[in-house]
């Protein structure tokens, strides 16, 4: 039987087009843009363009896109230059962050004082934005508030307007981490005051290794590689010609087919909801991940009713590649900070977080075959408790 991806959330395969079109690059284009004579220049073209489809997808200027190689660049470019060079001394942010954000806003509390203040989440994974305003207004330091757009482990997403403006009437820098949202939803930056974003295009079937940060012109941030004029000073050396391709035709290739991906990838993940909810009893859904409009359509995260450290593992060894939010809180893998925020301990101890994220390449027969691989690992698992019951 054919292996079964649903793991898209980690990363997605790259398409055949956007394969062919870095080929075709790596063959024919191999310039170096800073080049003066055509070679380079032909390179540099097609760097420009693709800076031009991504600043009309966002509704910005081109000036305002700076490739980089990867999401977690752009976090860290973002968040130290606002420390080192915009004279921010706070950072509001939450901990259900991606690694790349929290510790490099820890790395900047520990090397050069910034305060650090978390908005925890209730048990939803909500956010308390009266709490931010308040922040906000009690203080004179400098502030930027740094929080994600769509959560990677549960989904959630966040009123992106509204903690933009809310931020904006408070004089606070504002960065959201759009890694997960990023060619899989409409975004227009024109309306929305957010000063940076980031984006890595191995979330959206482009490759690995490129991304983009989004820096609003008035805001004055400077880069944190240092050498070369390329992207505007911004970030010194030699582009990814042929990894800038691959984004812009795995963009093109999102947008050109947006909304019809988001109803096919919605419906395939009501259908797995609905088969886990009905195949497993006692089955929960993390934070907003099952309320549309509340969550990623991309992904969804399930709390299974029993504990079982191996469920990742024992469902590879059957050919399903899922993600393992685990929420032990002892044994080899440590806990999620998420699921610490928002399992109480009772769930934390006898529940197993998954994450099946999806694709437009997801079927519902391999729904199916996940279905029945879960109901079959949780029976083993009433065996257990009924032959204990009966000891
Ligand atoms: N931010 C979020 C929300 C992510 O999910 C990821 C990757 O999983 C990253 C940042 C890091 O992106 P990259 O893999 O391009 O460094």
């Amino acid at each position: 039987m054919d292996k079964i991806y649903l793991d898209n959330a980690a990363t997605t395969p790259l398409s055949e087009e956007v394969i062919d079109a870095m080929v075709d690059v790596m063959k024919v284009n191999f310039g170096n843009p800073s080049s003066t004579h055509s070679f380079g220049q032909e390179a540099k073209i097609l760097i420009e363009n693709v800076r031009r489809e991504v600043a009309d997808y966002l509704h910005v200027t081109p000036a305002e896109i700076i490739f980089t190689s990867c999401g977690t660049e752009s976090n860290n470019m973002i968040i130290k230059s606002c420390v080192n060079h915009l004279g921010v001394e706070r950072i509001i942010t939450s901990p259900m962050e991606h690694k790349c954000v929290a510790e490099t806003v820890l790395d900047m509390k520990k090397r050069r004082g910034v305060e650090v203040v978390y908005l925890r989440p209730d048990q939803k994974g909500d956010l308390d934005l009266n709490k931010l305003e308040e922040l906000l207004k009690n203080s004179e330091k400098k502030t930027l508030v740094s929080l994600m757009h769509a959560n990677n482990e549960i989904g959630n997403l966040i009123d992106l307007k509204k903690v933009a403006e809310i931020c904006k009437e408070n004089k606070a820098l504002f960065h959201t981490d759009t890694v997960q949202s990023m060619a899989h939803m409409k975004l227009d930056f024109s309306e929305i005051p957010l000063d940076f974003a980031s984006c890595s295009a191995h979330k959206f079937h482009g490759p690995k290794g490129i991304g983009f940060a989004f820096v609003r012109k008035s805001s004055g941030l400077k880069g944190i590689i240092t050498g070369g004029p390329q992207e505007r000073t911004l970030r010194a050396g030699t582009e990814n010609v042929c990894g800038i391709v691959g984004l812009g035709k795995a963009l093109e290739i999102s947008l050109n087919n947006i909304t019809e991906y988001a109803s096919y990838i919605q419906a395939i993940k009501d259908y797995t909801i609905e088969r886990l909810s009905a195949e497993i009893p006692g089955i929960k859904f993390n934070g907003r991940s099952a309320e549309k409009d509340k969550s990623l359509y991309t992904l969804v995260s399930a709390l299974l009713p029993f504990k079982d450290p191996m469920i990742g593992l024992k469902l590879d060894m059957k050919g399903i590649a899922v993600s393992q939010g685990s929420a032990c809180s002892s044994g080899a893998s440590k806990p999620s900070m998420v699921m610490m925020m928002i399992l109480d301990e009772e769930e934390m101890q006898n529940s197993t977080p998954l994450r099946i994220s999806f694709s437009h390449l997801t079927t519902t027969e391999q729904i199916d075959v996940l279905v029945d691989a879960l109901k079959e690992i949780s029976s083993s698992f009433e065996i257990e408790k009924t032959n204990f019951e009966h000891r």
